[in-house]
């Protein structure tokens, strides 16, 4: 049984109950006036408030940021290398506590928040080998005494703006490769579950990592708003839903800005009629209802593809009971509440469209005991079949425990189902067949293909994002990508002093 911490809240907020902001290497009481709530959703009390920032505190952020910039900049690859593995070293120590940060306020179980935290730590194992990703390139003798070489150096300020359903991984996807480059960083996590990101800032101070490197600014629109406008920040990564991820690509490109924006989802899994129909009902239901069915690369809806669907959709059913639906107290529990009630039943609501337009529900998830007994946001699993193109429930991304099924007849039907769907995140296929496979990964129009995997989420020496309203931008998070997107390239063309050759010479620079 996984030892759970309780979150000491007084070492995350300048008083209990109160999350600050985190500028220079300390925490900073916000001045605003303003502040938004934070909800335990397993009990539905309200547990804390969160500060949110005006521009003015936004701006102490970028200055300090700035101010950190030369110098951390100018710190050799094998000093910010140490750094960056005691970090690593921190968060794997401290991974319980920082778990109990993320059940409190987001929900998910702590098998899950665990799960979180060990994907953020490959994004740190990845920033440590800093000195072997910034290798440029070298030509010698390019022309005659002529060399010419490339540099990648890092940007300055960069901010990442994150959601709330991955309060740990995603900032350190960002982050990591961020101060890794030689960057400095402003976090605006989201909102609803903002602590995590206080108790990693005191991780990277304890780690060494010099004030104003690393910075954490609370708050809504007001505070991305004063990022997205800010002169002195030269990039913005972003992670959330489609509609604002278009709008900070957006705004902050016509701000001058490097932007990386990825968005929402709506993952299909295609079962082919030779799928092993047991192998394909677990990650279906795995990949479903895991963390509440609250991830961006969570399987939204099921294609059944001929004969498969009525086997399939009876062992998925026969698996729902048994997945244990409760709080992150609970050992037992594999499936924790959603994150607000407002979502919740926004959720839930889509079992009475799905219903009025026709579709067949499986399963009720407003029948779990929690649903109703609880003030906490629960909502057990739901199932539901017959789902065309023209619901709700399929048009929109739901982002919680509803697994919808849509049955088609052939396999070219199914791929054109993807490939029309505006979100191209992540999509899998469920076959024994070697051919069927390599043809789809060659003409699915998405940006991470599962082959009998359900949520190929890359590891971290590649690189994760979607294709259409998924992603905007041209650069993939972490991995490679990331190296380019927190650097720009300087190629430096040299040659030294030889007595007697050289001369006055007006033509354009040539190589022969
Ligand atoms: P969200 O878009 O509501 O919020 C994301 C961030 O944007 C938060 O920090 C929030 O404070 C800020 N924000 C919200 N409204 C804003 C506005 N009007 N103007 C400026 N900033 C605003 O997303 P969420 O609900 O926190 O997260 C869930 C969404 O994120 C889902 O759509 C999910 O698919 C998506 N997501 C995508 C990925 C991916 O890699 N593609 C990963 C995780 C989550």
């Amino acid at each position: 049984m996984t030892q759970v911490a309780e979150p000491d809240t007084t070492t995350s907020a300048t008083e209990p109950g109160r999350v600050s902001h985190w500028i220079n290497g300390r925490l900073v009481e916000g001045t605003s006036g303003r502040r938004g709530d934070v909800y335990d959703p397993a009990t539905g009390v309200l547990a804390r408030h969160v500060d949110f920032a005006s521009a003015d505190e936004v701006a102490a952020a970028v200055a300090a940021a700035r101010a950190a910039f030369p110098g951390w900049r100018a710190t050799s690859l094998s000093k910010r290398t140490d750094v960056l593995f005691k970090i690593r070293n921190l968060v794997e120590a401290h991974r319980h506590e920082l778990a109990a940060h993320l059940t409190a306020e987001h929900g998910k179980v702590p098998s899950d928040a665990l799960g979180e935290i060990a994907r953020g730590l490959e994004n740190l194992e990845f920033a440590c080998g800093i000195p072997n990703l910034l290798k440029g390139g070298f030509t010698e003798q390019a022309s005659t005494g002529v060399d010419v070489y490339q540099i990648r150096q890092p940007l300055g300020v960069v901010a990442g703006i994150t959601p709330f359903n991955f309060p740990a991984m995603v900032p350190m996807w960002m982050f990591a490769t961020a101060i890794a480059c030689g960057n400095t960083f402003i976090l605006k996590p989201s909102e609803k579950d903002p602590s995590a990101s206080i108790f990693m800032a005191e991780l990277l101070k304890e780690a060494g990592l010099p004030d104003g490197v690393f910075n954490v600014i609370h708050g809504d629109k007001v505070a991305v708003d004063a990022i997205l406008e800010h002169p002195d920040i030269a990039a913005v990564s972003f992670v959330g839903s489609t509609p604002i991820a278009r709008y900070i690509y957006e705004t902050g490109t016509s701000h001058g800005k490097r932007v990386q924006a990825l968005g929402g989802a709506k993952n299909h899994m295609i079962v082919l009629p030779d799928a092993d129909i047991d192998m394909a009902a677990d990650a279906a239901v795995s990949a479903g209802y895991g963390s509440a069915g609250e991830r961006c690369m969570a399987i939204a809806t099921v294609v059944a593809v001929g004969d498969v669907a009525d086997p399939l959709v009876d062992a998925i059913s026969k698996r729902l009971p048994k997945v244990k639906v409760g709080p992150g107290s609970d050992p037992d529990a594999e499936m924790g509440p959603l994150v607000t009630r407002q979502h919740r039943d926004k959720v839930a609501g889509y079992l009475d469209s799905s219903k009025e337009q026709g579709a067949t529900i499986v399963a009720d998830g407003r029948e779990h005991p929690l649903y109703g007994d609880s003030e906490g946001f629960f909502l057990g699993v739901s199932l539901i079949d017959n789902v065309t193109t023209t619901m709700d429930a399929y048009r929109d991304e739901i982002f919680g425990p509803v697994l919808t099924v849509v049955r088609v007849k052939t396999y070219d039907e199914a791929v054109k189902l993807i490939n029309e769907n505006p979100y191209g995140n992540g999509t899998a296929i469920f076959t024994r067949d070697g051919g069927a496979a390599r043809q789809f990964q060659f003409e699915v129009n998405a940006g991470m293909v599962g082959i009998n995997v359900p949520i190929p989420v890359p590891v971290a020496y590649y690189s994760f994002g979607g294709w259409k309203a998924s992603l905007f931008g041209d650069l993939h998070m972490y991995g490679p990508e990331g190296i380019q997107f927190y650097t720009r390239a300087k190629i430096v063309t040299s040659r030294w002093p030889d007595p007697g050759t050289s001369k006055v010479d007006l033509g354009f620079p040539r190589t022969r």
